[in-house]
C-alpha cells in the first residue's frame, strides 16, 4: 500500500547506516531520491548504483551539513535535479563511543557535536521549508534519539543536540501546519549500524545494550528506515509534531 511514486525525496547521510537504507526504501517505493555523503565516497556511490536499480532517479552529493553554503548547495539541487523537494528527511549525524566526562568535555567537541547533529538539521530544513511553503505541501522527518528524550550520561552533549531535534519538530510543525507541511521525527534506540558498532562489537557491549532492550536485541537500519517511509507516505497525513518511538520498548520500560 505503501507507494511514494512520483515523490521527489532528499535524504541525509545516505552514504550509510539508516539513511542508505532509506535512499533504498524509498527508490523501492517509487520515489526519486537525492542523498548526500560526507567522507564515504565510495559507499555514497554503491548506494546510487544498487537504489537506482529500483528504476527512479537516484543522485549523490558531498556536502558538510553543519555549513549553511553546503545545505543551500544539496537544497538547490536536490531541485534542480528531481523538479521540486517533497520529503525531506534530516539524517546525518555523528556520535562518539568513547565517554566525554563534562569536566573534560572541550567547547570543540561540543561545537563539532552542535554542528554536526543540530545545525545541519536547521539548515537544511531551513533552505527545504522555503521551498515546500512555495509549493503548499511537504513531510520534514528529522532523526532524533532515545538519548533526546532520556538524556545519554557521558554523551551529553549528544543527547543535547538529539532533545533539540524534538523540540524544533514539535515548533515546526505548528509554524508550517497552515502551509499543508508535516513535521516530525524518528527516535530510535540502539541501531546496528556503524555509529554503535564499537560497543556492539564486544560481547560485553551487546550484553549491556541488550539488557536496557525489551525486546532484547538492536534495531537494523531497515526497522527505522521503515517508519521513517510509514512518515513519508500518505498513510501518514494526520500525524505532526510527533516523535515515533522505534526503540524495541527502551525509553518506555524500566
Ligand atoms: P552512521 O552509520 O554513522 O552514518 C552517518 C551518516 O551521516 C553518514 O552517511 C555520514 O556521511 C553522514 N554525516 C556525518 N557527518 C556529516 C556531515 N558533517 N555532513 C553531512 N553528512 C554527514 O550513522 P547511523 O547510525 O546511520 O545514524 C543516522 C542517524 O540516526 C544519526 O542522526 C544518529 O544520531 C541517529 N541515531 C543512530 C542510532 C544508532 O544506534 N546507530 C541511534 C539513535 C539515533 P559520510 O559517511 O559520507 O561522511
Amino acid at each position: 500500500m505503501i507507494s511514494l511514486a512520483g515523490k521527489a525525496a532528499l535524504i541525509t547521510g545516505g552514504s550509510r547506516g539508516i539513511g542508505a537504507a532509506a535512499v533504498h526504501m524509498f527508490a523501492q517505493a517509487g520515489a526519486d531520491v537525492v542523498f548526500n555523503y560526507f567522507r564515504s565516497k565510495d559507499a555514497a556511490a554503491q548506494v546510487e548504483q544498487e537504489a537506482r536499480k529500483h528504476g527512479t532517479r537516484v543522485e549523490s552529493l558531498k556536502a558538510d551539513l553543519g555549513k549553511m553554503k553546503d545545505a543551500k548547495r544539496l537544497v538547490d539541487f536536490t531541485a534542480e535535479r528531481l523538479g521540486k523537494i517533497d520529503i525531506l528527511v534530516a539524517n546525518a549525524g555523528i556520535w562518539n563511543v568513547e565517554d566525554r566526562p563534562i569536566e573534560s568535555l572541550s567547547e570543540k567537541e561540543w561545537d563539532d557535536m552542535v554542528r554536526v547533529n543540530l545545525k545541519s538539521v536547521y539548515a537544511v530544513t531551513h533552505f527545504a521549508a522555503a521551498r515546500m511553503i512555495a509549493q503548499k505541501s511537504g513531510k520534514i522527518i528529522a532523526i532524533s534519539s532515545t538519548a533526546g528524550q532520556r538524556g545519554e550520561a557521558f554523551h551529553t552533549h549528544y543527547g543535547a543536540t538529539k532533545g533539540a531535534i524534538i523540540s524544533f519538530v514539535k515548533g515546526l510543525a505548528a509554524e508550517l501546519a497552515p502551509h499543508g507541511i508535516l513535521v516530525n521525527c524518528v527516535a530510535p534506540g540502539w541501531v546496528d549500524t556503524d555509529m554503535s558498532k564499537p560497543v556492539l562489537a564486544t560481547k560485553a557491549g551487546r550484553k549491556s545494550v541488550f539488557a536496557t532492550i525489551p525486546l532484547g536485541r538492536v534495531a537494523t537500519a531497515e526497522e527505522v528506515a521503515g517508519p521513517i517511509l510509514f512518515l513519508a507516505s500518505d498513510l501518514a497525513t494526520f500525524i505532526t509534531g510527533e516523535a515515533l518511538n522505534v526503540n524495541g520498548g527502551s525509553v518506555l520500560c524500566g
